[in-house]
């Protein structure tokens, strides 16, 4: 793949026809594909050997976090990813990385499955004693079928929306994974053709009031 990306870099300056620069690039996308599906299940791995760090963590830096990492993919497809939060909110106790992972997944399906000019809503609040994590998009929606199978292992919905949307179906079992892993639970609410939420609780820590 390094050597890929190099000659994909500059390929005007290499000579490529444009016939070889189109299987190049299917050749890397392929790779990239295969990597995705290979660090997943490296991910899955770790988390079921059941190594997690278990620190202070704010959510307001997790979501803070992932606002600055997908802002650009939300601008290229013009659509509004906005935050929501209660102010001065308790910690949870974890693993930052990979909670911020966990939203990750939620957040890149979020702007993947709705079309260009929808709107992508994180929001944190207080419910008794945990913090209820959302994401609220305008996208495709979900049948209630699906939705039960959603977060099973390479389950991938298939609609004609999202037959051309490229995935593992690995990253909504992962985020599954870290949530469960740090005692707290995951869920989504969704219409087919009216968007979903997708959101996930985590107790706080007995030591996390702000
Ligand atoms: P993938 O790599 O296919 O995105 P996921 O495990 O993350 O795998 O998601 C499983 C399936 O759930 C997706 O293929 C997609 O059909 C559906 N899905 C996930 N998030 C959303 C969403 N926000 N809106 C609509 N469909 C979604």
């Amino acid at each position: 793949m390094g050597y890929g990306s190099l000659l994909l870099d500059d390929g005007e300056d290499k000579n490529l026809t444009i016939q070889q620069r189109q299987y190049l690039q299917r050749m890397f996308h392929a790779g990239e594909e295969m990597l995705e599906i290979i660090n997943d299940i490296l991910d899955l791995e770790q988390l079921r050997s059941g190594n997690i760090n278990n620190k202070l963590v704010r959510l307001e830096s997790v979501v803070a976090e992932i606002v600055e990492r997908y802002q650009p993919d939300a601008e290229a497809k013009s659509q509004r990813l906005n935050t929501e939060s209660t102010p001065e909110l308790p910690a949870v106790s974890g693993d930052q990385l990979l909670l911020v992972q966990a939203l990750s997944n939620l957040t890149e399906n979020a702007i993947k499955y709705t079309p260009d000019g929808g709107c992508i809503n994180l929001r944190l609040l207080r419910q008794n004693s945990s913090i209820r994590v959302e994401v609220q998009d305008t996208g495709f929606g979900i049948s209630e079928s699906a939705q039960a199978r959603l977060f099973e292992e390479f389950y991938r919905v298939r609609t004609r929306d999202t037959a051309n949307i490229s995935g593992t179906g690995l990253g909504l079992s992962l985020a599954k994974s870290i949530i469960e892993a740090h005692g707290g639970r995951i869920g989504v609410k969704s219409k087919e053709g009216e968007g979903s939420t997708f959101y996930f609780s985590l107790p706080i820590s007995r030591n996390g009031e702000a």
